[in-house]
Order: structure tokens, then sequence, then C-alpha cells
């Protein structure tokens, strides 16, 4: 049996061999207790390179956003995003759940909530209508296709947000990809921003671990909602060192994975029935007229090859590290044979 190409996503890429070594040479102590030097090294080393006073490591991108919001917000909220992104659609109603606010989604072309539309967001205070106090926007953009927010957009879209008092928090799991697709640092993608998130275990490959951005003050306070959330952890440089690796090695050669999904567009959309959006990163959607996206995964998956059914007519493809653009290729001309044969 050949091996598996997998391109679910880039949360299945395994740690490198500098990773494991240094977790297993991590000098560690209890992060409970504030003492452990590897977690305190990695972030420093985040919140400098985001631009941030303060960091604070968290075992989920989502663990990072749930408390984000938690922090600007109060119970009867609103928090202002697309109607696609992560925190609607893949936190479980974390928000509702955990600090009692609901989102008031926009429904956007590429996912970004833009200036315009943040403006637009403004209503008169009145007593008898809740508050927005927060706007999340996410770069890259999941669904929406591995989208990328450029500098510019993201500074006014967070300008108009602040003009109308509200707080902003950056879902950047994959903003090291924007970054890289952009040629800019990620400071410039977060800029003025209240708080950001980016994650160290997609494309970065550490096993796990994503870090909350934000001022001294506000990370004080996410480290006591961290541990109300049940995370409060111990010995985590071992995982931190993993983190050092990954922020330190691991973000340039994402333009390798950026290159990879450019090469399995192009084949894919020899596929028939098929609709490519054009990849500005690793994330790749090939939609079909019929709702043939399970039956296409399924054949797939029998070749081998695994893809994310997104809906009924949509399949997913992400790129990283562990696939080779020979693997790209051949996953590429599978979904092509399969899309003929049905
Ligand atoms: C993956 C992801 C997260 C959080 O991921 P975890 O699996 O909890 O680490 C948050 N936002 C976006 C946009 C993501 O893609």
């Amino acid at each position: 049996m050949n091996r598996i190409i997998d391109l679910r996503s880039d949360t299945v890429t395994q740690p490198t061999a500098a990773m494991r070594k240094a977790m297993a040479e991590a000098e560690v102590g209890d992060d409970v207790f504030e003492e452990d030097p590897t977690v305190i090294r990695l972030e420093q080393r985040v919140a400098s390179m985001l631009g941030f006073e303060a960091a604070l490591f968290m075992p989920t991108g989502v663990m990072a956003n749930e408390v984000a919001i938690r922090l600007w917000t109060r119970p009867g909220d609103e928090v202002l995003c697309d109607a696609h992104s992560h925190v609607v659609d893949y936190e479980l109603s974390g928000m509702a759940a955990l600090s009692g606010v609901i989102p008031r989604t926009v429904s956007t072309e590429r996912g970004h909530v833009s200036a315009r539309e943040v403006k637009a967001s403004a209503r008169p205070r009145s007593y008898y209508r809740s508050e927005i106090t927060l706007l999340v926007l996410e770069n890259t953009h999941n669904l929406a296709g591995g989208t990328v927010t450029t500098a510019s957009d993201m500074q006014e879209s967070i300008t108009a947000a602040h003009e109308i008092g509200l707080k902003v928090h950056v879902d950047g799991a994959r903003l090291w990809n924007a970054a890289i697709a952009l040629g800019s640092p990620p400071a410039d993608l977060v800029r003025g921003a209240d708080s950001a998130m980016v994650t160290l275990s997609k494309g970065l490959c550490a096993p796990v671990g994503s870090i909350l951005c934000s001022s001294r003050e506000a990370v004080g306070r996410a480290r006591r909602v961290r541990k109300q959330f049940g995370g409060g952890m111990r010995q985590i440089g071992h995982l931190a060192a993993a983190g050092l690796v990954a922020v330190d090695t691991m973000v340039a050669r994402l333009a390798e994975d950026h290159e990879k999904a450019r090469g399995l567009a192009a084949i894919v959309s020899e596929a028939k029935g098929a609709r490519v959006v054009a990849p500005q990163t690793n994330i790749l959607f090939v939609h079909f007229e019929n709702p043939i996206a399970q039956e296409l995964g399924d054949r797939l998956e029998r070749e081998g090859i695994k893809a994310s059914v997104m809906g009924r007519s949509s399949l997913r493809f992400v790129t990283h590290k562990d696939v080779t653009p020979e693997d790209c290729e051949t996953a590429g001309r599978g979904l092509v044979t399969a899309s003929k044969a049905i």
C-alpha cells in the first residue's frame, strides 16, 4: 500500500527532528507559578515578533480566541465578525457558552470585515439594544480559502473599529502564511489590534500550542481566564521548546506550501465541473456544480488521498511540510480522474 497523502489540514504535520530534540532537552519549571523559563522565552519571542508587550502560551487556538473574547466583552454584548469566521463556525458557540455574547455577522466575499462594514455596524446607543464591543478579524481566512488581508486593509478596519469604541482581536491562526504571502512582517498585519492569536501547530509543525498577544495588563487578565477555563499547565516548556523551533525556523518555508497549493490548483482546474479558487496561501477550495463532494472524497480516499469534504459540493485541500510537490500532483490527477468517473 502506498503511503497516504493527507491534505485535510496543515495540522497533520509531524514535529521535526529539531523539535523533538529541543522538547527532550528543554529546561522547564511550573508554569502556573510562572517559573518555566522556556515558556517565558517563547512568550517574549512571539510578543516581540508581533509587536505586543506580552504574550501567553495557550494549548489551542480555540482557547486563545475564547479567552480573548472574554477579555474584551461583557455578557449581553455582541461580537462583529465575518459570517464564516472560525469563532462562528468551529468553536461550538464558545462565545455564547463561555462569555455570554453572540456574534453579529457580516457576509463578506473574502472573509475580511472591511472598514466600511465596521462603520456600517455602528448604531446609536440605546438602553434597549445590545452593544457590539469587539471586532474579530481572521487573517488568513480559513473558510474563504486561505485568503490574505493586506496590512493597509487590516489597519483601516482596526482604526474604524476603535473610532466607534470596539476592541479588536485578530484570529491569526495562519497569520504567518499571510505575512509570507504578502512579504511583510507579521507585526504589520496586527498593528493597533488589542490582541492577536497565532498558532504554532499548523503550518509551523509544532505538536501543540497557540500564543495570545496583548498588553501586559490584558495578558495578566488572560492568565486568570486561561486558568478558569482549565488551561493552567505545568512543565510546558517541553511544548514551548518546539514552539521556539517553529517560530525561529519554520516560518520562511511556508512559501513552499503556497507554491504546492498553486501547483495543485493548476492540475485540479482540469477536473470536470470544477471551479477552483486560485489559492493565495496553502488552502485550496474546489467547488463542483453538483453535490458530489462526498463521493469524490471517498474515491480519493480509496486511492490513499485525503481531502476535507466541505458541505455537499466543495473539497478543501491544505498543503504543508509533509506533502511533496509530487504528492500534490498525484492528488490533483486523482481528483481529475475521479471527477470524470462520476
Ligand atoms: C485552526 C484554527 C483555529 C484554532 O485552532 P485549534 O485547532 O484550536 O488550535 C482558530 N482560527 C482559525 C482561523 C483556524 O484555522
